[in-house]
């Protein structure tokens, strides 16, 4: 006979409870699925089942505005801990200003959010072994469900597995509480100047507040090994090289985020049980950045919108999307095999230089999933600034 269960959700202790949706992992895609069946479909009992401690854990997502649509922005704004109405880029040989929205949502917002919608959230509660319509928690207590959407994350380096040939962008970030101003309007969502190491690398910098500001060590790179002591040393060193004093350091986050450059998207759905995924389990990111908010948003509006939460019908529904959006964005991981297989390692910042150089609409759409083929065009034609060899070898291997 099954045991009752008895989950402790926000401290408390709760009779025995039954779900038509259990969202394992309480990170961002799953997160996003839960607010928005708490407003569209609040008649559904939805649980999230989190490992940690809190919802969210601990990030930031930025993203730009126009990567969603118009109602996906309104529905995510409450989210939104900061926004600015324009971003900088510097490389060497050019200095751009874009006028182009970008925001921050932060784990706390997104718990507040999660809470404050009432949905029920089991923390402190790892996932052991999770079915179609059910979970086994690290206590032995087993929860069902009509359905089990698996937004655990990437999980252990989901960089080697073999059906999807993925790169990495990594970084270490410092948000930091500086002694005076910054002096900065907005983000500089790349600042190449720096000396190229380790692939291409640049800093970003989010200005958080009057005096504090985030700022990130970030690498395009082939290897996933990340040096915390080197990195935090180096955005010490280029706080400190912007005329900036820190008087503390507010908090530190880390990430190694998935850059694609091909793959087999049906062979690693097969890859894996028939669970429904989301996030990055399911390869819902930016092949170019390794950004998943927009992808996440989307997702939440795609579940909410399905007729019946049944199992089988979850699953047929976040493959499909998820196979499809893969095939769409074949440009952009022929583009990353540009930049990391014809490019050499210490030239690649040239590759974006000469992008950002390009038309401001067409780097918004860029970023946001939807370059047109005339957009495609105008980001390959030109003196490509890798060797023309390595650069037709990229194109005949394709
Ligand atoms: C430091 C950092 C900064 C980032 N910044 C941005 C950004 O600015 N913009 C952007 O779009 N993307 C950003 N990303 C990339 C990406 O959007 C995030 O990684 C995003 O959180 C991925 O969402 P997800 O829902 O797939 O997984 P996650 O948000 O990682 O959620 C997975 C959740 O599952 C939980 N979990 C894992 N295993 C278990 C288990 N066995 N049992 C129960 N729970 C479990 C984890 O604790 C976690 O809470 C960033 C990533 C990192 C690491």
């Amino acid at each position: 006979m099954r045991r009752p269960v008895h989950a402790r959700v926000s401290g408390l202790c709760l009779p025995p409870m039954e779900f038509d949706l259990i969202l394992a992992g309480g990170g961002l895609a799953n997160g996003l699925i839960a607010l928005r069946l708490a407003a569209l479909r609040p008649e559904l009992r939805v649980a999230i089942v989190e490992a940690g401690a809190s919802v969210g854990g601990n990030h930031s997502w930025s993203s730009f505005v126009a990567d969603v649509t118009p109602e996906q922005a309104a529905w995510t704004a409450p989210l939104m801990a900061h926004r600015w109405d324009r971003y900088s880029i510097r490389f060497p040989d050019h200095v751009r200003t874009l006028d182009s929205g970008y925001r921050t949502a932060t784990s706390a917002t997104l718990a507040a959010a999660v809470a404050a919608a009432g949905v029920t959230v089991l923390t402190d509660a790892e996932i052991v072994a999770l079915e179609a319509t059910q979970v086994t928690l690290a206590d032995q207590r087993t929860l069902t469900a009509t359905a089990v959407i698996d937004g655990r994350g990437q999980g252990a380096p989901s960089g080697q597995k073999p059906p999807l040939d993925l790169r990495a962008q990594k970084f270490l970030g410092l948000e930091v509480e500086l002694t005076a101003g910054h002096g900065l309007d907005g983000p500089i969502i790349m600042d190449a100047t720096v000396p190229q190491l380790d692939g291409y690398r640049f800093v970003y910098t989010l200005p958080f507040g009057p005096r504090t500001v985030l700022v990130e060590d970030t690498y395009y790179s082939d290897g996933r090994d990340l040096a915390p002591d080197v990195l935090r040393a180096r955005v010490l060193d280029y706080i400190a090289a912007q005329g900036w004093t820190v008087a503390r350091v507010i908090r530190e986050e880390t990430g190694i985020l998935p850059i694609a450059l091909n793959g087999d998207i049906a062979a690693f759905w097969d890859a894996a049980p028939p669970v429904a995924a989301v996030g990055l389990r399911a390869a819902l990111f930016n092949p170019i950045t390794g950004y998943s908010f927009p992808d996440a948003v989307r997702v939440a509006d795609l579940i909410a919108g399905l007729p019946s939460l049944d199992a089988p019908r979850v699953y047929a529904a976040l493959r499909h999307h998820s196979e499809k959006t893969w095939a769409d964005r074949r440009f952009y991981r022929f583009l990353n095999r540009m930049l990391f297989d014809a490019a050499a390692p210490a030239e690649r910042w040239r590759v974006l230089q000469r992008f950002y150089r390009l038309d401001a609409d067409l780097v918004r759409r860029f970023y946001a999933g939807q370059s047109t083929w005339w957009d495609m065009v105008r980001t390959m034609v030109g003196r490509p600034p890798v060797p023309l060899s390595r650069a037709l070898g990229v194109v005949l291997r394709s």
